[in-house]
């Protein structure tokens, strides 16, 4: 049985673990330094059906995967906490523009009945939907629109998998193995932001940005929220997604300057607390419990890439997942765990060449 060794353990890392684990491979070893994972700090909305983005390469990726985690929450029997369909409202101001969305909506079903039901809610009904909001827009409802804590998920899929999980920071060498580590048969660099860092020693440049993403979770006693109520994308304003419990996030920024930072900025939490007061005056009293920071991973067309190096084909890489990796990865995931047993498996559909993205130095 071949050894796999997976460096990253975000949404990729974990799910590409998990694929390989059905198709009967048992000798898995994940190794992440757990600092800056987009998938532990993200908002974990899985709504991409209303998305204007041209890319069909993406809308396929983002649908397809999106449509996976059903499967999966089944198979490894994930928690609603982990993963839940609570739907999702898109809200705009101009009816026009309400309209235009909910015919994309019912256009997109075709190909995605994970929708559900979808149809124009008014601003009223959202307001019984979410208690205690101040909505002026109607929106789009979608029933079959998602949630999913990232790092709860990723933990959950771990112990279903039964991986051989290591917190540590992994260096290849220059031959293209894991420094300090017996020999891997397939190695999977599933490093996020991080890869143009990962693959120096094999002498790659790497076309990857790194951006900040920050958000707020808020937790308030006198907050009525009811159980599945739907994640809340409102114009003009950060999207507002209620746990339960009174607990709420609130996100997220995009910050294309601070590079690799980690650091919560005093700005950025009053920015947040200011929208989640806007649509829920109630927040006023409420008290922010954590400020989650994570770096998202961008190309220069905004697409996520994956596949194995030409130079050193038992390489795989995923990378560029942008600020949609959550719906896109399972797809990347199971197209790369595809890939490993199949070296054949076409992926033109999915993604572009390898080579638009990675450059081998020589
Ligand atoms: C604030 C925020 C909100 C978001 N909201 C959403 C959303 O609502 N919906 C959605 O679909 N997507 C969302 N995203 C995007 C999504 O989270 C990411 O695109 C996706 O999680 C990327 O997954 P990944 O596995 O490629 O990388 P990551 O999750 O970043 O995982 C990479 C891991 O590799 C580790 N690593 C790097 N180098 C090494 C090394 N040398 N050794 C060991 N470990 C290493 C890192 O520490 C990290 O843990 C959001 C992102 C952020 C930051």
């Amino acid at each position: 049985m071949q050894r796999i060794g997976i460096i990253g353990g975000g949404i990729v890392g974990a799910l590409t673990a998990y694929f390989l684990k059905e198709a009967g491979f048992n000798d898995i070893t994940i190794f992440d330094r757990q600092i800056g994972q987009a998938t532990a700090a993200s908002a974990g909305i899985i709504s991409p059906w209303l998305s204007k983005r041209r890319n069909q390469k993406w809308y396929h990726l983002a649908n397809d995967g999106a449509s996976l985690y059903p499967q999966i929450v089944k198979t490894a029997k994930i928690t609603a906490a982990a993963y839940q369909q609570t739907g999702t409202i898109i809200t705009r101001a101009n009816s026009t523009t309400v309209e235009a969305l909910f015919a994309l909506a019912q256009m997109r079903k075709i190909s995605a009945p994970m929708m559900q039901e979808i149809r124009i809610i008014s601003a009223d009904e959202i307001m019984k939907m979410i208690p205690q909001t101040q909505i002026n827009s109607a929106g789009v409802y979608i029933s079959g629109g998602a949630r999913i804590d990232g790092a709860q998920f990723v933990s959950e899929v771990n112990k279903y998998t039964q991986v051989k999980y290591i917190n540590e920071s992994v260096h290849l060498t220059a031959n293209g193995k894991i420094e300090g580590y017996p020999e891997f048969d397939k190695i999977i660099v599933a490093t996020g932001a991080w890869l143009q860092e990962t693959l120096i020693p094999l002498n790659y440049a790497v076309n990857v940005r790194p951006q900040k993403g920050q958000l707020i979770e808020l937790i308030d006693a006198q907050t009525i929220t009811v159980k599945k109520q739907p994640v809340l994308m409102p114009e003009g304003e950060s999207d507002f997604i209620p746990l339960g419990e009174g607990r709420i996030i609130i996100g997220a920024s995009h910050e294309n300057d601070a590079g690799y930072d980690l650091k919560p900025t005093p700005i950025i939490k009053d920015y947040l607390l200011k929208s989640a007061q806007k649509i829920n005056p109630q927040l006023r009293h409420a008290q922010i419990t954590k400020m989650r920071v994570g770096t998202r991973a961008y190309t220069p067309d905004f697409a996520p890439f994956f596949g194995y190096l030409p130079e050193y084909p038992n390489i795989y890489v995923a990378s560029g997942l942008g600020s949609s990796g959550l719906t896109t990865g399972p797809m990347i995931a199971k197209l790369l765990a595809e890939l490993i047993i199949n070296r054949q498996t076409d992926i033109s559909a999915y993604t572009k060449p390898i080579s638009e993205y990675i450059k081998f130095k020589n």
